[in-house]
């Protein structure tokens, strides 16, 4: 087995998560257990899924067959938008906890604030959250796509502290106000798209920092994430892939380097995903 010395971020809850993981979006269900396979095999301790995803089973059947000890993993998982009463919150989760066949989840999450749904209301959904939270079926909980204004609603309306706070931010979208918002808060930042699904991966600063340090464009990116102390957690199902996202603990880049990365920014231009602001989506 690889090794698995990733670096840690400590949480607001007193736990701590694998900086690197591997996230499962737009993994088929029938793909998904070898794939989890391969990253386990790889080394990634950190899977994140969703319900909206439809494949916690696969998660499940990979984390059951690869052996490991339930305390060397981190398991995400997220609330489906079509679940956001708290009744139904906490049914699901149940669900997904049956799905993943686990007893716990590492974290959960509301996957998207849906501003102009449920009469606004997301902070019943985040207060199910914390009940989930206070029984110790979900060690850790936070918030996907939340905005400045929609984490300072909850935090203010209830003291409870999303450990972390789920965005889209790559060089394309850096999504500083999000991001700062979150941080100020002692909220821990999850990358995701962290390559923008590959759309940077051709981007002459990149391509000149990957020939620089002999390292491919999609692992400067990634290495640029680890700088910068976000969390991330590429999707691939192809095992070279998989691999060559695992290895960017063995390079650095400068502060300069950094910055220049961060420089790429195009702001909302920039945005692979939706606007949480008008978000809206519930599948049918
Ligand atoms: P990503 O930025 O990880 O890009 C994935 C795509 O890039 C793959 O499909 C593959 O085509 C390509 N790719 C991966 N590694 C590569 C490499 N080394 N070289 C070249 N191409 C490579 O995009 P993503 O899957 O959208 O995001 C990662 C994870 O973030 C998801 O799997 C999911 O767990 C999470 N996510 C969460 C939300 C949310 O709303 N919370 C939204 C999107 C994604």
């Amino acid at each position: 087995m690889a090794s698995t010395n990733i670096p840690t971020v400590s949480l607001n809850n007193g736990t701590s998560i694998p900086q690197l993981g591997f996230g499962v979006y737009q993994v088929p269900p029938e793909e998904t257990e070898r794939a989890v396979s391969t990253a386990f095999e790889v080394g990634y301790r950190h899977i994140d899924t969703a319900q909206m995803y439809g494949n916690e089973r696969g998660v499940g059947q990979a984390i059951k067959a690869s052996g490991i000890a339930r305390d060397e993993l981190f398991i995400t998982t997220k609330l489906n938008n079509g679940f956001h009463r708290p009744d139904d919150a906490k049914r699901s989760f149940d669900q997904s906890l049956a799905d993943l066949g686990l007893d716990t989840v590492d974290l959960f999450l509301i996957h998207w604030p849906l501003p102009t749904r449920y009469d606004g209301d997301y902070v019943s959904t985040w207060r199910a959250l914390a009940d989930l939270a206070s029984d110790g079926r979900a060690a850790a909980i936070g918030v996907s796509n939340f905005q400045p204004d929609h984490l300072k609603r909850i935090t203010d309306e209830t003291g409870v502290v999303p450990a972390v706070n789920q965005i889209e931010v790559h060089p394309y979208l850096t999504n500083e106000a999000a991001r700062t918002a979150s941080l100020d808060l002692g909220i821990a930042v999850e990358a995701w798209s962290p390559i923008a699904q590959g759309a940077v991966l051709d981007d002459p600063v990149l391509v000149e920092l990957a020939e620089k340090y002999g390292k491919t464009t999609a692992q400067v990116t990634l290495r640029w994430h680890v700088e910068r102390g976000d969390i991330i957690f590429p999707k691939s199902v192809t095992p070279q892939r998989v691999k060559e996202n695992f290895e960017i603990f063995d390079f650095a880049l400068t502060s300069d380097e950094v910055d220049r990365v961060s420089g790429l920014d195009k702001g909302e231009e920039g945005r692979t995903g939706p606007n949480p602001d008008t978000f809206d989506y519930i599948p049918g």
